[in-house]
């Protein structure tokens, strides 16, 4: 290619005026995909700051937490996940998970190994494809089964500060598990946790230097409108506080509103299904706590009281905490549905005014309190947590009819229109991929590509994550300003802070 048609195709592709609607993890992460390639990215978020959606905390490497989803899924979480760990390190909790079966849990332990053998077959072939794909440890010790005899002989031990052997993750499970009340073998799988108000940070750090990318905060999106050559987009906005609406002009809109996307659906009348849940987890601070803990999970089945609970560590003895029982995570009419008329599933107004103002402080001790007792079921010392913060809470969206879909990325309609619909936050990057693919299909999008000056063969980059000023965020910029957020934010300062 010569020098002349380089610098066209570069001037095409600076012309390209992309819209991503709606900054959590998905626009966020596909506004940064674009504007490190130096693409023209416009970012219009409502609130006032970045993934500031319903809460994330497990990585999923794996999809070990969901019995109930096929393999297929769990091999697309792992390699998301993977991909997600390597653009975002910093936002990554490196601690595995101890996933229990409990006496009354209609499984058995070993009825996990066939997938379990999957996953760890398809990180070592990941692994040799590309060294660089080794970001959960061995392939071989991505899981391991341990015996009752194995956790007895941990009993009384004392719980340490550092790992040095896979085993002593489970140093403070043995001693504070009531062992009598699971099956044997307990399994450790290497499933991370995700923090948050870390890759919020690492958003908005890098957002506000990538010049190709103009943030628009609170700015509600109120319109999108075809243009009469139906290839471009009217956007019309209004700035939080004022009654002024602006207008701008797109070549390409990408709708990422969460459980919000069908409103913009209704809005350019394209018709979807899908499913919007609300859910909250709890946060605990348990002041008897020492030392390394890993996540632990006890199984159980989803809605009823013995639905799985689930306790994330962070640092200063602060957990999140699960329960997928109706008092706890899930809610009584929570999981709505679209209809033929609209794109937009209805959430019932209490669901709404949670989101919107508050939580009642009653329902906030007794949602809270519930989570610790269902916990101390196994734990049983975990009774004297107390409640720590508000709850982390909010509405997912799930495309299609399957309530139990876990992996999903992105949907097209008509021309220059994409959703993004993920309900994994280690999905974005799958989902940026396909809309940067997308674009190039529509001919809005050249080969070659300037950023930063350099010119960049773009096909090398469809399926290569190309990161260069996210990565450069240092770890502790990246802890002053989620500790900033998480104060903002109302929550404590520990949730946005590395283990
Ligand atoms: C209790 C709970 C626990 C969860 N735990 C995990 C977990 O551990 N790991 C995980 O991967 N996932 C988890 N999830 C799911 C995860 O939170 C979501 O899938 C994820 O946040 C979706 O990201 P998103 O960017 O698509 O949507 P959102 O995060 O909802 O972002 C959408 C954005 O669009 C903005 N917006 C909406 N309408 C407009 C408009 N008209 N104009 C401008 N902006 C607009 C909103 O303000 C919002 O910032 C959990 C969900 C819940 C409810």
């Amino acid at each position: 290619m010569n020098k002349s048609s380089i610098t066209e195709q570069a001037l095409l592709n600076t012309r390209t005026k992309i819209a991503i609607l709606g900054g959590g993890v998905a626009g966020s992460t596909i506004a940064l995909r674009f504007a490190e390639l130096g693409l023209d990215t416009t970012l219009i978020e409502k609130g006032p700051s970045l993934v500031n959606g319903p809460p994330i905390c497990h990585l999923h490497a794996g999809g070990n937490l969901y019995r109930e989803i096929s393999d297929e899924q769990c091999l697309t979480l792992l390699k998301q996940s993977i991909d997600t760990v390597k653009v975002y390190p910093q936002s990554v909790n490196i601690r595995p998970t101890v996933i229990a079966l409990p006496k009354t849990d209609h499984g058995q332990p070993m009825d996990l190994l066939p997938r379990l053998e999957k996953l760890r077959d398809r990180y070592s072939e990941l692994v040799e494809q590309d060294h660089r794909n080794k970001v959960l440890g061995e392939p071989a010790g991505y899981f391991r089964f341990y015996s009752r005899t194995e956790i007895d002989a941990l009993v009384g031990k004392p719980i340490p500060s550092k790992a040095t052997r896979a085993s002593d993750w489970l140093i403070s499970f043995a001693n504070c598990t009531d062992l009598d009340k699971l099956k044997f073998p307990v399994l450790l799988v290497q499933e991370y946790g995700l923090s948050a108000f870390r890759f919020a940070a690492i958003a908005s750090l890098a957002i506000e230097r990538l010049p190709s990318c103009h943030l628009q905060t609170n700015s509600q999106v109120i319109a999108v409108k075809a243009n009469e050559d139906n290839l471009g987009w009217q956007v019309s906005i209004k700035q939080s506080g004022s009654e002024v609406i602006q207008q701008q002009q797109f070549d390409y809109v990408i709708n990422a509103c969460g459980f919000k996307s069908g409103e913009i659906d209704d809005m350019v009348s394209a018709k979807r299904q899908r499913m919007v849940e609300f859910k909250a987890a709890y946060v605990a601070h348990w002041s008897q706590c020492k030392g390394l803990w890993p996540e632990i999970v006890f199984y159980g089945e989803r809605g009823t009281p013995q639905g799985m609970a689930q306790l994330t560590p962070y640092p200063d003895g602060y957990f999140q905490l699960h329960g997928m029982t109706q008092d706890i995570t899930l809610f009584d009419q929570g999981l709505v549905a679209s209809s033929l008329q609209s794109a937009q599933p209805k959430l019932a107004p209490q669901f709404i005014e949670k989101i919107d103002k508050k939580w009642p402080e009653q329902l906030i001790q007794n949602r809270t309190l519930g989570s610790i007792e269902h916990m101390a079921q196994f734990v049983p010392e975990f009774s004297s947590a107390t409640v720590a913060a508000k709850p982390l809470f909010g509405a997912q969206q799930i495309p299609g009819e399957d309530p139990d879909l876990r992996a999903a990325d992105v949907s097209f309609h008509g021309k220059h229109y994409a959703r993004a619909e993920i309900v994994k936050a280690s999905s974005a990057l799958a989902a940026s991929d396909a809309i940067l693919a997308n674009l190039v299909e529509c001919g809005l999008i050249d080969d070659v590509l300037t950023s930063e000056g350099a010119e960049i063969v773009l096909k090398d980059y469809l399926t290569e994550h190309y990161f260069p000023v996210s990565q450069q965020c240092s770890d502790s910029e990246i802890t002053e300003r989620a500790v900033l957020l998480a104060k903002q934010r109302d929550y404590p300062v520990a949730l946005a802070k590395n283990l």
